[in-house]
């Protein structure tokens, strides 16, 4: 009885095993949306790679406003161009966001995204400019009908770019959904999702970047399951930013104020889908850690970890979850910890 069970055993784990023990992993790395995209695919067969990134170079396209030509930059300039259903659903997807976050998140920024420059090295702008810019930033004058016609007040725009590399993600994996993938992880500079496990087998380890050391750890979060896809993004002060007079003016604004918001240094969104942790980071970003965590926990399936300094201008740093982040009570005391330690502060 027990050699037949045996027998039987080996009958069903022996093709699983075939196909798994095929199974490589294959990676790409390219340049694309201004940043590397590298996608790791746990697979038999490696994926067309041409066809993945042009079609993810063709999503992208879709929400640039600084493109001529591109559905958005029509609909900033005042025309009514027929819309992309992708665009579409990114819209709402911003203006959801926006309003869950009460514009903390704000979708019509360009006036004042344009004001800072950051697409060649950045500058300061004037106060009065700022002040004119604000009253030019508005989500809620934003109509969208059923049918998907958007209207946007005259010198109002669109920049999609707290959302946009998410979507793109989330297109990358559609396809590969397509392609019959199951195992991969897709990170386009720091807006990852992953699906499945890696070889099949393991879960995937996501790294979280210290925000004042490059090369060093927060720490590494497990994630991933058969059939199970999560979305974890990461928006921090360090990536686009300039000095002056001894301050950090970085790209993520308070619309509120016209200025980069400051009440985080670096903030990580788990989510189902890449495109919602993407804006959700960015508006977290600008609460800070006590609005910011309320929004996160009253939010369903979603986790995030804030990171702020104690006092603003300060090097004592604090670290904040919500209550499911899978980071352990120990691992965040010793992240805690190395933040403080001399190695650990300000090697940007
Ligand atoms: P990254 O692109 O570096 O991953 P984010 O996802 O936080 O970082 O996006 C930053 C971009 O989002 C800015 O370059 C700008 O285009 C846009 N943005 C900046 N502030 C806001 C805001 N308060 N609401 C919506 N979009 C914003
Ligand atoms: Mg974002």
């Amino acid at each position: 009885m027990i050699k037949k069970m045996k027998g039987l055993l080996l009958f069903f784990t022996l093709p699983l095993c075939l196909i798994s023990c095929r199974a490589s992993l294959y990676k790409e790395t390219r340049l694309s949306m201004s940043t590397l995209v590298t996608v790791l695919v746990s697979a038999v067969a490696e994926p067309d790679w041409q066809e993945l990134f042009s079609g993810a170079e063709n999503e992208a396209a879709l929400f640039d406003h600084r493109l001529p030509g591109s559905p958005l930059k029509e609909l900033n300039d005042g025309r009514s161009p027929e819309l992309p259903v992708e665009l579409i659903k990114v819209l709402r997807l911003a203006m959801e966001i926006a309003e869950q976050s009460d514009g903390a998140f704000d979708p019509t920024i360009l006036p004042l995204i344009s004001l800072w420059n950051f697409d060649s090295g950045g500058e300061l702008p004037h106060e009065e400019e700022i002040l004119a810019a604000r009253n030019m930033v508005d989500y809620r004058l934003v109509k969208i009908d059923a049918q998907g016609a958007v209207e946007l007040p005259s010198c109002y725009g669109f920049d999609l770019g707290g959302i946009a590399k998410g979507a793109v993600v989330d297109q990358i994996a559609a396809y590969l959904n397509e392609e019959g993938y199951e195992n991969f992880l897709i990170d386009a500079g720091g807006d990852i999702l992953l699906s499945g496990l890696k070889r099949g087998k393991e879960p995937w380890s996501i790294g979280i970047r210290h925000p004042r050391s490059r090369d060093k750890l927060i720490g590494l979060l497990p994630l991933g399951g058969a059939g199970e896809s999560r979305a974890v993004v990461t928006s921090g002060d360090y990536e686009r930013y300039f000095e002056y007079g001894g301050k950090r003016y970085h790209h993520i604004l308070d619309p509120r104020s016209g200025y980069p918001a400051e009440s985080s240094i670096s903030v990580t969104v788990i989510a189902a889908t890449c495109a919602r942790a993407d804006g959700l980071a960015t508006a977290v970003f600008v609460l800070g850690p006590d609005q910011g965590l309320e929004l996160l926990e009253g939010l369903p399936g979603v986790e995030g970890m804030i990171i702020a300094e104690g006092m603003p201008g300060s090097r004592e740093y604090l670290i904040r979850t919500t209550s499911a982040f899978p980071l352990t009570a120990e691992e965040l005391d010793r992240a805690a910890e190395e933040m403080h330690s001399p190695e650990g502060r300000e090697t940007n």
